[in-house]
């Protein structure tokens, strides 16, 4: 990513205003032992600095690292979507991706179980398009609403600041639409080898608008062309230990030496109409749609092959959003997006400041900027200049691209706290991944990782977690009640 600063580390070091520093190993000081003074401006500036490092850590996807790619279009997609950047078989779109884990903090380890955060920026020429998935296909709730409650009880204990498996459990054996995602999450799949072994889903639906103003409901796959590899939980806890950094430095060190870590991206195209009568939700969250009603169609590849400069200035500014969405993809129904398009946002204006956009690796590249949003701290692009800072105006524009508006989506009903529309189906996902798609291999791991992590939890939450497994399926929950020695209750 390129910046306005232009550093010549070989020459003379100098303080941030580009002063030479003449001494920037002894402080200033009366007589040579004598207190450091006020007048060694440079000492406080360079402390006062130190001392405002660190920003705030995201609240979740905390730790992650990034790299820098493009997106090229294999397919010929434009009956479904009219966004620029997919228009053409061959087009390449710039991207930088950043990878993560989501409850660990800055300085977790690397192959905690957790789901993986697949987070892609697109430069498209209709501004930035972020991909902000998973490596699963589904979530443990719902709703949005759920969300902080949710991950308070994947983080520490409010009086111990230990990890609490009884909040973990106690939380998710009351959540029982979380048994899909725990069932991935507990499968191999949760503890992958590396960044670069995994899959990538958008979870969400997202609808999809053509040129001639057809909508499709779409949900996207990347899916690893360096095959899905998994730690065991004993490997996982292994490099905890040993190499806690290891997913970092697999992608760092595997670009640095060459290889291009890539992905085939698909989409899952709905008809409209189909929404209405599909077997499920196809707004929630918490469930797939099923690959033979709706194969994956070939869209594109991505290929990461530069790391970043710095790690701070793009990996740790990076800030994806949802909503930052291009015409042609706009979001659907879904009550966890929703809740993403405003929280997302709001976490970067309180993590970077209210122009985090300004900041070139989440500045758009290829798109003309014609923003009269202005002011504010860090104002660094110049602010609109002498430009007219309001529309309308009749000074020639900026004007708006009318015939971009959104597509209309029919709603009806009342203004109410509902549940959603299939409120039976929680356990049946779950049960056929455990059963159809999982091997015997995989079932035997599945079941030994969540009585490793479920034997700490109080007894009576271990039975009310296991009346959900046993739901999906009861070889599922037999299996597992057998290894905490619940078998008899
Ligand atoms: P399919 O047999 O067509 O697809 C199964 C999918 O499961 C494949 O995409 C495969 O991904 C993935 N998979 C294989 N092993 C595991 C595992 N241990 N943990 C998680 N995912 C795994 O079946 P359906 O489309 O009918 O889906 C059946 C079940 O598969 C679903 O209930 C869901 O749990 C799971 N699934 C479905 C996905 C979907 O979008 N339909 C996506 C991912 C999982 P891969 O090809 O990379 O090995």
């Amino acid at each position: 990513m390129s910046t306005n600063f232009n550093y010549d580390y070989t020459s003379t070091l100098t303080d941030e205003f580009g002063h030479p520093v003449a001494d920037n190993n002894n402080s200033l000081t009366a007589g040579n032992n004598g207190p450091i003074l006020l007048q060694d401006t440079y000492l406080i500036s360079k402390l006062a600095h130190f001392d405002r490092e660190r920003i705030p850590e995201r609240v979740v996807h905390a730790k992650g690292a990034g790299a820098h790619g493009y997106f090229e279009v294999t397919h010929d997609i434009t009956k479904f979507t009219k966004a620029a950047f997919l228009n053409r078989v061959g087009k390449r779109t710039p991207v930088f991706a950043r990878f993560s884990t989501v409850g660990g903090e800055k300085g977790s380890a690397d192959s905690d179980r957790d789901p993986r955060g697949f987070a892609v920026k697109f430069y498209t020429e209709e501004g930035n398009y972020d991909f902000v998935g998973n490596n699963t296909p589904v979530f443990f709730i719902r709703d949005t609403i759920k969300f902080p409650d949710f991950i308070h009880t994947q983080k520490r204990n409010p009086q111990s600041n230990l990890k609490d498996p009884d909040a973990f459990w106690d939380f998710l054996s009351l959540t029982p639409e979380s048994v899909h995602q725990l069932t991935v999450l507990f499968s191999d799949r949760g503890t992958p080898f590396s960044y670069r072994h995994m899959n990538g889903y958008s979870g969400h639906t997202f609808k999809l608008v053509n040129s001639q103003g057809e909508a499709f409901w779409a949900k996207i796959h990347f899916k690893t062309e360096q095959g899905i590899k998994n730690l065991t939980v004993e490997e996982a806890t292994r490099l905890a230990g040993e190499d806690p950094d290891h997913a970092t430095r697999d992608l760092f060190n595997s670009i640095k030496q060459g290889s291009s870590p890539a992905w085939k991206v698909y989409f899952q195209i709905m008809p409209v109409d189909d929404a209405a009568k599909y077997k499920v939700d196809v707004f929630d969250i918490t469930k797939v749609w099923a690959h033979k009603d709706y194969p994956l169609i070939p869209v594109g590849r991505m290929v990461l092959n530069r790391n970043p400069n710095n790690y701070f200035a793009e990996t740790e500014q990076s800030a994806f959003s949802p909503s930052n969405l291009v015409p042609g993809i706009e979001p659907s129904l879904d009550k966890m997006l929703q809740g993403r398009l405003f929280s997302y946002p709001d976490t970067h204006r309180h993590r970077l400041g209210a122009n985090y956009a300004q900041i070139p690796i989440n500045a758009p590249l290829k798109a003309k900027l014609n923003c009269q949003f202005r002011d504010g701290s860090m104002t660094v692009n110049g602010n609109g200049g002498s430009a007219p800072n309001y529309e309308p105006n009749t000074f020639g524009g900026p004007y708006e691209a009318k015939q971009l508006i959104e597509h209309p989506t029919k709603v009806q009903g009342a203004i109410t706290r509902s549940k959603p529309n299939h409120p039976n189906d929680d356990y049946v996902q779950a049960g056929t991944l455990y059963r159809e798609v999982m091997t015997e291999y995989d079932r035997s791991r599945l079941v030994h990782n969540i009585a490793l992590h479920l034997k700490n939890a109080k007894k009576e939450i271990q039975l009310r977690q296991l009346q959900i497994f046993y739901k999906a399926d009861k070889d599922y929950g037999r299996r597992i009640a057998e290894l905490l020695g619940l078998q008899n209750l």
